[in-house]
């Protein structure tokens, strides 16, 4: 993990948590305010509605602490406790659904009807139609802040405040009906007590999905794929698993690169990890492997000299054998030779005649000498292409020649260094 992330988390988890308090005490206060005005005009679904908001005063409390411990990574837990967030919010699911059949239950009690004048039932509907508007703005703001900071915690709790306002709002409608002398109170807290036990079925679901390890949801693995394929040398995405741990993601993805050299294909891979710590702030742990693609046919470069032995001096040989190789059948498949057309230049004579035949396709340099930190050298490297140095051999047998070599590429390809 990089220091930007390690910066971002301390940050997004500051702010998270200051919201999260708040809403906590927002639906406290909720409770309290709930309770004492459903119990003045005799409403039931407004007390039902009280009872809910301190199952939601709850559920933020065990996941606020949940969260809070989540945080720490030891070695025993090295992917963090996150899940403990999920673990706590299935305990609080089941609360939710226990306590809507408890309401429901209630309603079919028999009660003594409270008797209010119009004036409460008035002052109660406006109260409660202030604290409508006044939650709604407080929801649009941590859906706000949420989004920014990809929490889903943050998010889902700026839904739930905002389906709570419907029930309230029900509500209001029905202290209305009754100022007209219609008592609806009853049926208006059978659908709250539907609607809360909707809610704790979702959680139910969500949370154990992601104690079953569910994999991230598909819109986030298209961005991510979206992300590693503007890489370079980026050949196929071979896969990408990824698990959900409270708000953050593990992942592993599997991509094929078109790149010979061991340190290059590290390097990449190191720097798609870093780019999605960076695009993709709630993922926690991503680990890129590699493997190279396997190509079966690769062409071979021989430069040559007059005598059609491998060429010392690679800008001035007389020509090139330019070999199609079967490597898994040890075949030559195709044989050409070019004549070096640019043996009268004067000036990057070798780096002409590299990006001629980088041009042609070719994948191997046969050398007898190490060209490292020439032109020509650096033109096949940033097309990363794969040198292979011989010394003191001459082409008399040209498929032992070659069959040696494409031992060698093929411990090169599983990953070995150059
Ligand atoms: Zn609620």
């Amino acid at each position: 993990m990089n220091q930007a992330n390690v910066d971002y988390k301390k940050e997004s988890k500051k702010v998270i948590n200051k919201l999260l308090i708040a809403s906590t005490f927002i639906n406290l206060a909720l409770t309290i305010i709930k309770y004492v005005l459903g119990k003045w005009i005799g409403n039931v679904a407004l007390q039902a509605d009280a009872l809910h908001s301190s199952l939601d005063v709850l559920s933020s409390v065990i996941v606020f602490s949940a969260m809070f411990f989540s945080y720490i990574k030891s070695e025993k837990f090295p992917f963090g406790l996150y899940k403990l967030e999920n673990i706590a919010s299935s305990f609080v699911s089941l609360l939710i659904i226990l306590t809507a059949f408890e309401i429901g239950y209630s309603l079919f009690e028999k009660r003594e009807p409270v008797h209010t004048s119009v004036l409460n039932q008035i002052i109660v509907a406006i109260v409660l139609f202030f604290i409508v508007i006044l939650m709604y703005l407080y929801s649009k703001y941590e859906k706000k802040i949420g989004t920014q900071y990809s929490s889903s915690g943050l998010v889902s709790d700026a839904e739930h405040i905002k389906s709570d306002l419907f029930s309230i709002f029900i509500i209001i409608c029905s202290i209305i009906f009754s100022i007209f002398g219609l008592n609806i109170d009853k049926y208006v807290a059978i659908v709250i007590v539907v609607m809360i036990l909707h809610s704790g079925f979702e959680l139910l679901k969500n949370s154990t999905l992601a104690l079953l390890d569910i994999n991230v949801d598909k819109k986030t693995i298209e961005a991510i794929k979206q992300e590693i394929s503007q890489f370079e040398h980026v050949n196929e995405i071979t896969s990408i698993k990824g698990r959900k741990s409270g708000r953050f993601m593990l992942l592993e993805i599997i991509v094929k690169l078109d790149i010979a050299s061991f340190e290059e294909a590290h390097k990449l891979s190191s720097q798609i990890e870093q780019r999605i710590y960076e695009k993709f702030p709630n993922v926690d742990n991503v680990i890129v492997h590699y493997e190279p693609i396997e190509k079966k046919i690769v062409k071979i470069c021989i430069p040559q000299t007059k005598n059609e032995q491998i060429s010392e001096d690679f800008s001035n040989s007389k020509s090139f054998l330019i070999i199609d190789y079967d490597l898994s059948r040890k075949k030559i498949l195709n044989k050409q030779q070019k004549p070096n057309d640019f043996l009268e230049l004067k000036e990057k004579k070798g780096i002409q005649i590299a990006l001629y035949l980088v041009k042609e396709g070719v994948d191997i340099i046969v050398t007898t000498k190490h060209i490292e930190n020439t032109g020509p050298y650096f033109v096949f490297k940033t097309h990363n292409k794969k040198f292979y140095v011989v010394e003191n051999v001459q082409i008399d047998n040209l498929e032992e020649l070659l069959k040696s070599i494409s031992n060698k590429i093929y411990v090169k390809q599983t990953g070995e260094e150059t």
